[in-house]
């Protein structure tokens, strides 16, 4: 932890926030403090807007090729620094060290995917319809970014977006969650160390996220949000944004259903499970929140899931041999242990789990829940814990209406071995992503994102950089 910086990154700088404040960052698996780093206020946001926007013009002119080199640049380091950035982001949010692995890695790919698409920016251009004028089209940086981070994937999700800003020659000021904020630090030193200049990239801590970020979002220099977090302050955001006309990505929350048809391979389905379930405890937008699964096979699934669930170790990530690490902070394990209340009140039979333990930490058991009443709160509220919740249903036309009666669409999964079914009742979903066969669909190189309230824009993927670009449009006529 002692290199790890702890100030903000202002114009390449690492100072201390003006007032001098600091907020602690804790260790989720044991209560204990684990440093203290910067807590800016409107006055170093100014600072960090002053920065981006005095650095956009001559970074929006620096080469394509050069945008790349930094990037991939910054691609290898992450990965040579695995193990460190692993144990930082285990320490602060609490994730298993495996897993913290994998996110370093999924991190990493969407630099080398930007330092791609970086030189790949097109422009176009062509003769008008009366023949005379011709049409040049650019596209151009949309200018300085104002990006917004949650807590459950520390790095990625300041890769996912700083990656294709950097691409596209935006500058910006990344505000990430204050549970999380040393690996948005320890990457903006990675990025310094590879070359960024100075002022493209700005981080500010905060625990005052509100008075930081409207003044940026109504001030009319910032020109673009990008934003991944809850629905609610999404669209709060969104408000804000509407005063300056600020053009917004929103990645917002899910309620992903997961469908298991009688046909389904059990084995398949029940991987399938663990993967949307328990990838990062359950705290994650795409976990599946609701499971439908057939009456004839539901028994059966329950029983598999059960024993899976149950055979997974819990403790501090940074033991070896542990699967599930403590929850995010005492209120995330609050409200998980309250959903399941409900649940167990409204006659859910709890299949294994269901009690919070004592002692120190945010731990929760993975639990399953079957017969669950369709009333129940957790079927309409985010999870964000290792909690299966079963539901049955008997044909393919009910099962879609009760999966797509919900305002979100982020992502649902389909698990059933016959192809007509597979494509009939992922096309009839309202989401922006489903899984056929597989609880995983988060990939760089594919358009990660939401319907419904579930969000606005994509991440990753060829369309990704272009959230971040606006089209210049030139008219020439030829005499
Ligand atoms: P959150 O409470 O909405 O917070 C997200 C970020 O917004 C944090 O940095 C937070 O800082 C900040 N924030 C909150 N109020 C703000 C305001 N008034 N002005 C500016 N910033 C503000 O969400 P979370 O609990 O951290 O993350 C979990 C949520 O993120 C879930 O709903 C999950 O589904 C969603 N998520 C979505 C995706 C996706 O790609 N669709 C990916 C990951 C997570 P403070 O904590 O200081 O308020």
């Amino acid at each position: 932890m002692t290199d790890t910086p702890t100030q903000l990154f202002i114009g390449g700088a690492w100072v201390d926030a003006a007032d001098g404040a600091t907020m602690s960052v804790d260790d989720p698996a044991t209560g204990e403090i684990l440093c203290h780093v910067a807590d800016a206020g409107p006055k170093d946001a100014r600072l960090a807007e002053d920065a981006a926007v005095a650095a956009q013009e001559a970074w929006a002119r620096t080469a394509p090729r050069a945008r790349s080199e930094i990037l991939r640049r910054a691609y290898e380091l992450i990965l040579e620094r695995t193990d460190e950035l692993a144990h930082l982001m285990t320490s602060e949010m609490g994730k298993p060290l495996a897993e913290a692995r994998g996110e370093v890695a999924y991190a990493a790919e969407f630099f080398r995917w930007f330092s791609e698409e970086a030189v790949r920016i097109d422009g176009g251009g062509g003769v008008l319809p009366d023949g005379r004028n011709r049409m040049l089209l650019s596209r151009r940086p949309v200018g300085p970014c104002l990006l917004i981070t949650p807590w459950n994937f520390p790095l990625a999700m300041g890769t996912r977006k700083i990656g294709p800003a950097i691409a596209a020659g935006c500058t910006m000021i990344l505000k990430p969650a204050p549970q999380t904020p040393l690996s948005s630090l320890a990457l903006a030193a990675i990025l310094k160390e590879a070359g960024l200049p100075d002022g493209v990239l700005n981080v500010v801590t905060t625990s005052r996220a509100g008075e930081v970020c409207e003044p940026l979002l109504r001030g009319g220099r910032i020109r673009k949000l990008s934003f991944t977090g809850s629905t609610n302050v999404g669209r709060l955001l969104l408000a804000q944004c509407a005063e300056a006309v600020v053009r917004t990505s929103m990645e917002l929350g899910g309620n992903a259903p997961f469908i298991v048809f009688e046909d389904a391979d059990l084995d398949v389905a029940v991987d399938g499970a663990m993967l949307a379930k328990m990838r990062n405890m359950g705290e994650a937008c795409t976990a599946a929140n609701r499971f439908f699964v057939h009456h004839s096979v539901v028994e059966e699934f329950g029983r598999r899931l059960a024993e899976r669930m149950g055979a997974l170790v819990v403790g501090p990530g940074t033991r070896d041999g542990v699967d599930v690490g403590p929850l995010i902070d005492a209120a995330g394990r609050a409200k998980v242990a309250e959903l399941v209340g409900d649940a167990v009140e409204r006659g859910a039979r709890v299949l294994v789990g269901g009690r919070t333990p004592e002692g120190p930490g945010c731990f929760y058991p993975p639990t399953v829940l079957s017969d669950v009443d369709p009333g129940s709160r957790l079927m309409d509220t985010e999870i964000f814990g290792p909690v299966a919740a079963i539901l049955t249903f008997d044909d393919e036309d009910e099962v879609v209406r009760r999966a797509n009666d919900t305002p979100w669409g982020l992502v649902g999964y389909v698990f059933t071995e016959g192809l007509d079914r597979a494509l009939r009742v992922s096309e009839r979903l309202e989401v922006g992503m489903v899984g056929l066969n597989t609880g995983l669909v988060s990939n760089p190189a594919a358009p990660f994102g939401g319907v419904k309230q579930s969000g606005l824009g994509r991440e990753g993927g060829r369309v990704g950089i272009d959230e971040f670009l606006e089209y210049q449009y030139l008219a020439v006529p030829v005499r």
